[in-house]
């Protein structure tokens, strides 16, 4: 039985102040619970303290996420953030392998698999992102690009709670474009996803391991994802961003 989650990814969005109105926006929104679906904010680095202040005091139904991670421990790595960092200040999950820093930062696959070791070394829950880009898509060989990215993204990775593991397939050209994938075409590949966790993992691993959509998911689109064998929630950008339509999607998947 995988509970569903709902993510937002805030991405480099809302100030500090912004960001705790609109984490008490969302408490308020969702003032009478999330069922059993898990929903996580993933705010930016310098927002997670007020957000996880919000939290706290308003006994908000959703858990922090970060967006990024380092995988050493401390020391001379300006600007980045260890994953003691992290959880020192309430964070749980944390994004790893966005599409964006894939392109913008040029995180690779061997780089994803670094931090998602490293933030299950401190019991921190990866949401592991891959996806493709529109020309692998054109191309008819998206399924094999998002499986070997699988594989190399969990190479080594022991997971004794499947729930502390999560993948989020999010075709690069359905992310922030208004495109969206239809809910077959998320079906399609989430479904080798899971057989890949099946080869790599074994079947009641895989069975456990939460599998997200992500791009251009909003409240209108939402269910007919949600409504697949194999996807079990989504990673949501822009329509993250306001209290109410996040909380609505909450709803569609309660
Ligand atoms: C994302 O970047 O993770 C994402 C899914 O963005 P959007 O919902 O805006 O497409």
């Amino acid at each position: 039985m995988r509970n569903r989650m709902i993510a937002g990814n805030w991405k480099m969005n809302k100030t500090y102040t912004e960001g705790v109105i609109l984490a008490q926006g969302l408490a308020k929104e969702l003032a009478d619970g999330s069922g059993d679906v898990d929903v996580v904010v993933c705010p930016p680095a310098v927002d997670l303290k007020g957000v996880a202040e919000v939290i706290e005091q308003e006994a908000a139904p959703f858990a922090l996420g970060a967006q990024n991670v380092y995988w050493e421990e401390k020391g001379a790595f300006t600007g980045e953030t260890a994953p003691d960092m992290l959880t020192n200040v309430g964070v749980r999950y944390c994004i790893i392998g966005h599409s964006e820093r894939r392109g913008y930062f040029g995180e690779t696959d061997e780089d994803v698999n670094r931090k998602a070791k490293a933030l299950m070394a401190h019991s921190l829950i990866p949401i592991s992102c891959c996806g493709e880009p529109l020309e692998v898509r054109e191309a008819g060989t998206h399924v094999d690009f998002v499986v070997d990215q699988i594989k190399k993204d969990t190479a080594g990775l022991t997971i004794e709670d499947p729930s502390a593991y999560v993948v989020a397939y999010e075709p690069i050209w359905a992310i922030g474009t208004g495109k969206t994938a239809t809910a077959d075409d998320a079906q399609e590949v989430c479904a080798a996803i899971r057989a890949t966790l099946t080869e790599v993992f074994g079947a009641t691993t895989a069975d456990g391991i939460r599998i997200l959509y992500g791009g251009s998911a909003k409240p209108e689109n939402v269910a007919g994802f949600l409504d697949q064998r194999d996807v079990d929630g989504a990673l949501v950008g822009g329509a993250s961003l306001k209290a109410d339509s996040f909380a609505a999607m909450v709803r569609a998947a309660m």
